[in-house]
């Protein structure tokens, strides 16, 4: 059988940086647990305008679709930020997410111990927390139409629509219920059936898949205002939260700050299975490509090194070593080596990006 096959897109800034030390994770893997991944690298963002006066050239895109996992860095600068909006480096990105139909994007939201003073919460609120949330990422609301500003009896108007077809929410759903079969069984449900006719429909065809195919997962609704109260008020009730894209952009960012730091946070963006099985998938750090710090060795790696953990988990079916992965990051940082981003103000000297991910490759090998 061949070897899973990865398209790694470093981009732009600390995107190069980070991506540096995941490779020399990927060569770990490959060396110590025989994981082996083809690797393939290619331009994305400002890099690709660059080289090709594109943010995404053809042929890139034309990878993304056919390998098992796209791993992507951070795209944009300022270099970039006069350049006419088709060619901005995050169309790159967004086009990227469209053309793989990558409909479901999980963004977790766990707080590794060692960090839990980090968190604006109280410690005992956030330690051991480990959520993810579900949001579609391709419809509702900043996609439907009739969209756009429109003069209307002497004033303008500013329209959007939010619009969810049955399929596309049975789509998301499924792959939130897959999500909890893999972690604790659950399922919380968050729209807007008090005052949405879009939210009635998504809570009736959430409930219909959830009774024809996961009645063993847990399953509650919520309307999205109570949710995020719940969500900073006793988050570690939740398990998988599910939610549209207008909701879970803001239930995303909420839960995510919750964990600390941005440097921190990875994600993963999946689409319908390919016919190999394993869905169509990108993974990326939340974070963008950090004009401030960049070129200075002071970025933290973690959060594309945990992206990874993620595909390792989700697209090539090894938990056990996204496992053993998490646990490294969690070492380190337990250890008390952390880089600038994870610093309290007494908190000594940070290490640098490169030292960091040697630090985790050191919690590997120790995990062996
Ligand atoms: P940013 O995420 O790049 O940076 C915000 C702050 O967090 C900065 O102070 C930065 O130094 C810090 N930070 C971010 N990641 C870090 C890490 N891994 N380690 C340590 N510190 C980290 O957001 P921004 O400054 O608003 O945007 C900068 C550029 O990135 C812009 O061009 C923006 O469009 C782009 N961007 C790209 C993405 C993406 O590629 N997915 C996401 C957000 C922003």
């Amino acid at each position: 059988m061949s070897n899973p096959s990865l398209l790694i897109l470093p981009g732009d800034g600390i995107g190069q940086e980070v991506m540096a030390e995941v490779r020399k994770i990927i060569d770990w893997f490959g060396e110590k647990r025989d994981l082996t991944f083809d690797v393939s690298e290619d331009l994305v963002g400002g890099a690709a305008y660059d080289a090709h006066g594109t943010p995404l050239h053809d042929d890139t895109m034309a990878k993304a679709q056919e390998v098992d996992a796209v791993l992507l860095g951070a795209v944009g600068g300022p270099k970039y930020d006069d350049l006419d909006f088709a060619v901005k480096p995050e169309r790159g990105l967004l086009r990227l997410r469209k053309e793989m139909d990558l409909f479901s994007n999980l963004r977790p939201a766990q707080c590794f111990d060692a960090l839990a003073d980090f968190s604006s919460l109280k410690k005992d609120l956030v330690a051991g927390l480990d959520i993810m949330i579900v949001r579609e990422l391709t419809s509702g609301s900043y996609f439907g139409e009739p969209r756009g500003i429109f003069m209307e009896e002497g004033q303008r108007v500013g329209i959007n629509t939010q619009r969810y077809t049955e399929a596309e929410i049975d789509r998301v759903a499924r792959s939130a219920f897959e999500l909890a079969r893999r972690r604790n069984n659950k399922v919380c449900s968050m729209e807007k059936a008090n005052v949405m006719e879009s939210g009635i429909l998504w809570r009736d065809v959430v409930t219909e898949v959830h009774a024809a195919d996961y009645a063993d997962v847990e399953l509650s609704h919520m309307y999205a205002d109570a949710g995020a109260m719940q969500l900073v008020r006793a988050p570690k009730q939740f398990d998988v939260i599910l939610t549209d894209n207008l909701f879970g952009d803001l239930l995303s960012d909420t839960a995510a700050m919750l964990t600390g730091s941005l440097g921190m946070l990875p994600s993963a963006s999946l689409g319908a299975p390919m016919e190999n099985g394993r869905p169509k998938a990108m993974y990326e750090p939340v974070h963008g490509s950090a004009p401030d710090i960049m070129g200075q060795d002071k970025a933290n790696p973690s959060a594309c090194v945990l992206s990874f953990a993620m595909a390792l988990r989700y697209s090539f079916d090894q938990g056990a070593e996204a496992d053993r992965l998490e646990a490294a990051v969690e070492a380190v940082l337990a250890s008390g080596v952390r880089t600038g981003d994870l610093m309290q103000a007494d908190g000594g000297k940070p290490v640098g990006c490169a030292a960091m991910g040697d630090a985790i490759i050191a919690a590997l090998e120790a995990s062996l």
